[in-house]
């Protein structure tokens, strides 16, 4: 009934090569046939063309052969509208995803190749040799890469052949002469193997089928090209394989192979423990024979070699249960082979194998026909991220199939999307984070959140660190010491001391917790109880050019190394064993838990003035000019450097300068006018 409703309608249509059309889907189910697929399969591939190309239609066919191969014929109808543009190698990964996405049933799939394998086999006929070229580019991109992830190993080799053949005619010609000559000259030499194998196993009392195979052109153009050999220097151009009852003889005629001839190291594969992705099983040595070449055995059951052979389709070649001994996790195929409901179980597999291919993902159209890959129910946003961030944000609309729509629409595999843009568009909304589904869109839009508000959280940020400090009782310049906010930062994977008052601007760490920290890393530097100054009771002397010390006039007057007294601080003086008095500021964390007896009140002695050294750090964004401007800022100040010292960690710069002041107020002074330096971020005195 088919073949008279194929033929009827596809009557006066002719073929390139000039035969009546209705050869192609008759050669097309006859491959079909040869693959043992069930009646509705082979009525749908004879029907195949019918829908796009004819005037029947849809209820012509369920009328006649039913609801399941009018869905099979729509099927393979939809898939003949996807067009493939061959680019770049993921774009094809792409399209095969979407190929079968699109597919409802592994059948589907299956007419497909065997439509594309018979356009192959005719390419000749197409009348331009650019169709000829797209035709074999869309077979070895798109085609041959499902027929070998389904396992039909047989139309694999052939369309990797026939693409051999259309797109490189020299080099196939070449290989093909080649290999006839050397196949002859070697004919002896594999059947004598095949033979000597023969009488081994049956001394050993084991039941076999050994051949010996030429291995398909492909395979041996791609080990040319890929290793950059010559034809001479390829050596397993046939393959012997054994064919035995069960896995354990497998592995028992691979120990007779390997005591028989020396195996070739790094050369075997036990893929019956490890099957394939597409759950081909085998054991595969490569042995050296006496005849001074190596020769390739491939060793498997006999249903490994149905499944090897046929793949997903040797459920339908093969009724009869196949026991393959495949691990559970593998075993999809296996559970499609030994199931008893035809239909029910291999869909089962193709939708485990299609979540394996894809896990809920859809695959949509861009205006320039790429397919971009995105999660189950992304929208327009999604997609405009992925094609680039700045279209994301520019985003202002968008058109689905031609039609305008929502932002949040849900889109479907196969749909066209076209994203309208505006340059000034004020960037996306926080609403969109309601709606969109791809992660890398989440991340894109909070970005540019963070980026945008940056500056302000910075601001932020500080204010909030300072003001913590001054709940406290202490100052922000006083607790921050480099080493201890770098070990903060690192802690909390910040980079730079403006990320790290973002971070407390908008929320992502409280300045307590980093207060609270610094806090506690200052005590752990110090001991921890304050200083108690005793309070002048006698005359003030003159000691020394500047200090007054309480009572004593023959002390040894010093300022202290470590906090730099300037006049004008607030200072006290330290009573050290045998060096007289170190004169230190009020607020040097080094007296902290001194001895209090051996502090003793001193002030300036305000007559004096002069040579002072204030050191102060200043921690900035790394800049080349940055020493230049602070040396300048000394030098409009009158004030001489005395030290200028610059580290560099990243991004950032932290200069210690020691300028002579005569007060405090001239530091202060100076630290304010380097303050106001851009690069900036923080200046103390230390
Ligand atoms: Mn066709």
């Amino acid at each position: 009934m088919a073949i008279e409703l194929g033929t009827k309608a596809h009557e006066g249509q002719l073929r390139y090569s000039g035969e009546p059309y209705i050869v192609h889907p008759l050669a097309v189910a006859d491959i079909l046939v040869e693959m043992g697929m069930d009646c509705d399969t082979v009525v749908a591939a004879i029907l195949h063309d019918v829908l796009e190309d004819t005037q029947i239609d849809e209820s012509e066919i369920r009328l006649k052969f039913g609801d399941s191969v009018l869905r099979l014929v729509q099927g393979v109808t939809k898939l003949a509208s996807i067009h493939f543009s061959s680019k770049e190698q993921e774009q094809a990964e792409n399209f095969r995803k979407m190929f079968v996405a699109m597919a409802s049933d592994v059948r589907v799939v299956l007419i497909k190749l065997a439509d594309r394998l018979h356009n192959m086999r005719t390419v000749a006929s197409l009348p331009t040799q650019e169709r000829r070229l797209r035709m074999a580019q869309e077979t070895i991109e798109i085609y041959a890469p499902l027929a070998s992830r389904l396992g039909i190993s047989h139309i694999k080799q052939e369309l990797e052949d026939l693409y051999l053949k259309t797109a490189k005619p020299t080099e196939f010609a070449n290989l093909k002469r080649k290999f006839a000559s050397k196949i002859s000259s070697r004919k002896d030499i594999v059947n004598s193997i095949v033979d000597e194998i023969n009488v081994m196993l049956t001394q050993q009392g084991l039941h076999a089928e050994v051949s010996g195979r030429p291995k398909h052109f492909y395979s041996i153009y791609k080990k040319m090209v890929g290793q950059q050999k010559d034809f001479d220097q390829i050596f397993d151009l046939t393959a012997i394989r054994i064919i035995v009852a069960d896995v354990k003889d497998c592995y028992n005629v691979l120990g007779i192979v390997h005591h028989a001839w020396t195996p070739m190291p790094g050369r075997f594969k036990d893929y019956i423990n490890l099957p394939k992705a597409n759950n081909y099983q085998s054991l595969h040595t490569t042995v050296m024979t006496e005849y001074g070449m190596p020769f390739e055995i491939q060793i498997r059951t006999l249903d490994m070699h149905k499944v090897a052979e046929y793949g997903i389709a040797a459920h339908w070649k093969y009724k009869e249960k196949l026991n393959t001994k495949i691990d559970d996790k593998m075993g999809l195929l296996r559970q499609v082979v030994e199931a008893n409901s035809d239909a029910q179980s291999s869909h089962e597999f193709f939708e485990s194998f299609k979540k394996d291919f894809f896990a809920d993902r859809i695959f949509v159209f861009t205006p320039q026909g790429d397919v971009v890959e995105l999660p189950q129910g992304s929208t327009p946003v999604d997609f405009a991220y992925s094609v680039h961030s700045a279209v994301g944000n520019k985003c202002v609309g968008a058109k689905v199939n031609s039609k305008i729509v929502q932002l949040d629409a849900v889109l479907s595999t196969g749909d066209y999307v076209e994203i309208i843009t505006q340059s000034n568009a004020k960037g996306p909304s926080r609403d969109w984070l309601r709606f969109v589904k791809s992660s890398q869109a989440k991340s894109k839009i909070r970005s540019f959140f963070k980026r945008e508000m940056k500056e302000e959280n910075i601001l932020r940020g500080k204010e909030m660190l300072d003001v913590e400090c001054r709940s406290r009782g202490i100052s922000w310049a006083n607790i921050c010491l480099p080493k201890n906010i770098e070990s903060v930062m690192v802690r909390q994977g910040i980079n730079t001391l403006d990320d790290l008052y973002a971070t407390v601007g908008y929320g992502g760490l409280t300045a307590v917790q980093i207060v609270a920290k610094l806090q506690e890393l200052l005590r752990e530097q110090t001991v921890p109880t304050e200083p108690k100054i005793l309070k002048a009771t006698t005359n003030k002397k003159l000691s020394g050019d500047a200090i007054l010390i309480r009572g004593q006039s023959d002390l040894l007057v010093s300022l202290s190394k470590c906090c730099k007294p300037v006049p004008g601080d607030d200072i006290v003086g330290f009573i050290s064993r045998g060096k007289g008095v170190a004169v230190h500021r009020i607020s040097c964390p080094n007296l902290k838990g001194v001895e209090q007896y051996r502090l003793i009140e001193a002030e300036w002695n305000n007559n004096k003035d002069g040579g002072f050294v204030a050191n102060i750090q200043i921690e900035a964004k790394n800049s080349d000019s940055l020493v230049v401007k602070i040396s300048t800022i000394a030098s409009e100040n009158k004030l001489p450097i005395r030290h200028i010292n610059l580290r560099q960690h990243k991004d950032t710069a932290i200069v210690v300068l020691g300028v002579q002041v005569n007060d405090a107020a001239q530091a202060t002074q100076i630290i304010s006018r380097i303050e106001s330096l851009k690069e900036v971020r923080t200046v103390y005195r230390i």
